[in-house]
């Protein structure tokens, strides 16, 4: 039956219609998806050694690189601005710094075909980078994010990811850490401790897990195969993990990125990102860490979801539930595609 399902964290509704699912597709469909074959490549600008706009020379480096965007959407000096007409035409000036990581000198080489000690790697760096920019006495919120694939709008195929950092709460980050806020306060309890405990019990939408993780598909899910990885342990960002925890992680996101590359046997498109604790200098017991997923495909390699229509004018809106998403994730193999004989 078609139903409401309620998402606590971002307090809006989403449009559950599970009977749509047996409508005939005559939509467009995009190409499949293609991993890259080849370990460097003269002509990408991300890999080691290669000139980038500007005429910067990228260094022979051999692990994870980290630069400044070279075309960042936000800039540390931005001057004072500050509009307001009425209520009604109101502008802010907004400082940041926009970084990008390359995860490894390789061209072919994405998350799920990564090693677990390469990845931890990463991790570290993602770590440090938080660490470093939250540090900054002016940076009240550092995300991490990659956008993956070029049906997710992604501008190179090596594998990388970008890291903002800026003055302000962004608006979903801020509409969850007044959730958060407003649950503890309400119940003595951090939600997504709550939550996950609740999810636990049900075991419905579990995909994978491990010591330190879990991953799901959210009750409220409204991309097809949307997912959440949560920690655990009730903590707030990536310093606050153990090395243990670390580990852990690195192997969850590996295991739900086979997972997704198994799903349509293609280089799977998501965009990805961490929700850390804002680095406003405050204490902020409600933050609980995790990582959301939002992958476009819809039912093969080239069917996409859209947000269109009824979504963009009302509510988002989905056709396959959670359940359904988190069964077909949990039953693949976490054994790459290309690495079967
Ligand atoms: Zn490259
Ligand atoms: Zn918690
Ligand atoms: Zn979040």
């Amino acid at each position: 039956m078609p139903h409401r399902r309620w998402n606590p964290l971002l307090r809006e509704w989403v449009l559950v219609s599970p009977h749509r699912t047996q409508r005939p597709w005559l939509g467009q469909v995009a190409s499949a998806a293609v991993t890259p074959q080849i370990e460097y490549d003269p002509a990408c600008y991300l890999c080691p050694g290669n000139c980038r706009a500007g005429g910067f020379r990228n260094p022979a480096y051999t692990s994870t690189f980290v630069f400044d965007n070279d075309y960042a959407a936000l800039l540390p000096d931005a001057r004072h601005l500050e509009i307001d007409q009425g209520g009604l035409i109101v502008a802010r000036g907004e400082r940041g710094i926009c970084r990008v990581v390359c995860f490894s000198p390789r061209h072919d080489l994405t998350i799920p075909r990564m090693k677990p000690e390469e990845l931890r790697q990463v991790i570290d760096v993602w770590t440090d980078q938080y660490r470093e920019l939250g540090a900054l006495p002016w940076v009240r919120h550092v995300q991490i994010f990659e956008n993956r694939g070029a049906l997710m709008g992604a501008s190179n195929p090596h594998p990388h990811c970008q890291i903002w950092a800026n003055e302000e709460l962004p608006n979903q980050p801020a509409r969850e850490l007044a959730a958060q806020r407003e649950h503890q306060q309400a119940h003595g309890q951090c939600l997504l401790c709550k939550y996950l405990s609740m999810e636990l019990e049900s075991r419905e939408r579990i995909v994978c897990e491990n010591a330190g993780f879990v991953a799901l598909v959210p009750y409220w899910a409204v991309w097809p195969f949307e997912t959440m990885i949560l920690s655990r342990r009730h903590t707030p960002s990536l310093p606050g993990l153990s090395d243990a925890e670390r580990d852990d992680l690195a192997a969850i996101l590996r295991g739900l990125t086979i997972r997704y590359d198994n799903l349509f046997t293609t280089s799977f498109p998501y965009s990805m990102g961490f929700h850390q604790q804002p680095t406003d200098g405050e204490p902020h017991p409600e933050w609980h860490f995790h990582a959301h997923y939002f992958p476009p495909l819809l039912r093969s390699a080239t069917v996409q979801k859209f947000m269109v229509g009824y979504e963009l004018l009302a509510t988002p809106q989905r056709d396959i539930t959670a359940e359904t998403a988190a069964g077909h994730l949990r039953e693949l193999s976490e054994v790459h595609y290309l690495d079967r004989t």
